[in-house]
């Protein structure tokens, strides 16, 4: 080990990953700083790590979570699969390309319980301030051991700060929503449809969460769903039950009034209006202040910030890509604490930075977006030995779920992809997606083998 210490805040698919590098290169025997993950909720998975709790958790803490029941992937597995750890390897069988998040959540852990890097984290314990002194080049972080509420710093070299973007709501306000007499919330605090149940529901916003929580809600048997939009609409050939319109003007009690004119009464509204980068541990001069977008600024190569690189952002970005994303943004984060990966002077990674944005802003469509996400994977692919994937072909894929979704926002789930990483071919799912009410684990791996076995009992039975 060296004498460096490097600090990780957050135990999420972003943190694991960085630890997982940290791993790989023990593993390898090289000799690697000394890590320490802090993370404020009882258990490692970030967002995958379901909370049924909404506002603040069991130590006053806000909650982080933002997952909720008969939450299914909305992406393709094959698209963020790890490249050093399959889902061949973790569930020994082929399964479907659209698991349900207990099964990702399995699946993320994975790799990780073959390690003891459980011992790294300190579960539990809240970043709450980071100062850097410039004359020792330290960072001193300011830690909460919320069991024992007890405050308490330590020093490192490294800051790695992988807290996630998608917890702290972005709630706009419309004129009367005040005085609704439904119930109003952010997507933040949904956690399942069970509540929609035979209501007429106002779902504000056009992006992942409005497009599935809508779904989720008419899947589940809300009387109708109807989604405003801002600025486009999301376009997909709907099915009876869900409609778009343009963007909400005011409330009159319970009914709304949208911007084309029209009013229709309503009985819940949710916000899917995104979430802010929120970093309150850091001081200004050390956030990243940005929107939810495909390449945040001062950030080289998606990670470095410029103004002080030892100060290291996982997963900030917008993302198609997810979990394969963070590994290979971990492998070069690794590289540059243990001195195997040199970046260059401040001028010149601006330069790169700037050449990123320009592209950025050229972009047009969702298959725009795509291939730019792609190239940034491959820039990063080529900085580390993360084991390389077909990237393209992953992007040929990020396109066809893009078009099965276009096609049948119902049954795109009901589709399966092959994997760049062992060329399993995905098997169907037991029951189509849309008549799949139960997401357990339990269900999805092992409720074919039960009815097979149901199935052969009735039969000798019969005989
Ligand atoms: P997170 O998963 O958000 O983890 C951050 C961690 O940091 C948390 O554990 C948190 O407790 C901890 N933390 C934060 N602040 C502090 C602090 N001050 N001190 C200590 N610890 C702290 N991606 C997909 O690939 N497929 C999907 O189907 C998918 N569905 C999604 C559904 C929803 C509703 C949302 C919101 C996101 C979804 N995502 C999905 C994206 C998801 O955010 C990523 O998959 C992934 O969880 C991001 O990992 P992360 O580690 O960067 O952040
Ligand atoms: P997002 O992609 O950032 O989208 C935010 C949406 O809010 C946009 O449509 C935006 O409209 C709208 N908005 C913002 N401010 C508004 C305002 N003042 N008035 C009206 N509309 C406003 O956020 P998200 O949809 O919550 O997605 C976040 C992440 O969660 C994504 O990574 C997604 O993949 C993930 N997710 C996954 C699942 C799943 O099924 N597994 C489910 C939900 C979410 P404009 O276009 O006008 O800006």
């Amino acid at each position: 080990m060296t004498n460096k210490r490097v600090a990780i805040i957050g135990a999420g698919p972003s943190g694991l990953a960085q630890l997982r590098a940290f791993e790989a290169a023990k593993k390898q025997g090289l000799e690697v700083p000394e890590v320490v993950c802090f993370e404020k909720q009882s258990n490692w998975g970030g967002m995958w790590n379901y909370s049924w709790r909404t506002g603040v958790g069991k130590y006053g803490e806000p909650v982080h979570g933002s997952m909720y029941k008969y939450l299914w992937s909305n992406g393709p597995k094959e698209c963020l699969e790890f490249s050093d750890y399959s889902f061949d390897e973790h569930f020994q069988k082929p399964i479907s390309s659209y698991p349900p998040r207990p099964v990702l959540f399995d699946y993320i852990q994975g790799r990780i319980k073959k390690s003891n890097v459980r011992d790294y984290i300190r579960f539990n314990t809240t970043v709450r301030w980071v100062n850097f002194d410039e004359e020792t080049q330290k960072f001193k972080i300011i830690l909460d051991n919320l069991k024992i509420d007890k405050t308490y710093s330590e020093e490192f070299d490294y800051l790695v700060v992988a807290s996630g973007h998608f917890s702290t709501p972005n709630m706009p306000y419309f004129e009367g929503i005040d005085q609704f007499p439904g119930q109003v919330i952010h997507a933040h605090d949904f956690r399942g449809a069970d509540p929609y149940k035979n209501l007429d529901l106002l779902i504000i916003g056009s992006s992942y969460s409005a497009e599935d929580i809508g779904v989720q809600c008419h899947k589940h048997g809300a009387k109708s769903v109807t989604l405003s939009y801002r600025s486009n609409p999301i376009g997909v050939n709907w099915p009876d039950g869900i409609k778009e319109v343009p963007l909400l003007k005011y409330f009159d009690g319970d009914v709304a009034h949208f911007k084309d004119g029209t009013s229709q009464r309503f009985d819940a509204v949710i916000m899917c209006t995104g979430y802010q980068h929120k970093f309150p541990f850091l001081p200004d001069e050390m956030r990243l202040k940005t929107k939810n977008n495909l390449y945040p600024d001062h950030l080289y190569k998606g990670v470095f910030f410029n103004d002080l690189p030892q100060l290291i952002y996982l997963g900030m970005q917008d993302q198609y890509y997810t979990f394969n994303m963070f590994d290979a943004q971990a492998w070069v984060a690794r590289d540059f604490m243990m001195d195997r990966y040199q970046i260059p002077a401040k001028g010149a990674r601006r330069l790169d930075i700037n050449k990123w944005l320009i592209e950025n802003e050229k972009l047009k469509s969702s298959f725009d977006h795509i291939d730019f996400q792609t190239n940034y994977i491959k820039d990063l692919l080529a900085l580390s030995d993360y084991p390389d994937f077909n990237v393209d072909k992953v992007a040929v894929m990020f396109k066809e779920w893009i078009k099965d979704k276009d096609d049948n926002i119902l049954t795109y789930r009901d589709k399966t992809f092959q994997s760049v990483v062992t060329g399993t071919m995905a098997e169907t799912h037991h029951t189509e997606w849309m008549d799949e009410l139960d997401d357990s684990k339990e269900r999805y791996l092992y409720q074919e083998q039960a009815e097979d076995m149901l199935e052969d009992t009735l039969e000798e039975e019969r005989l």
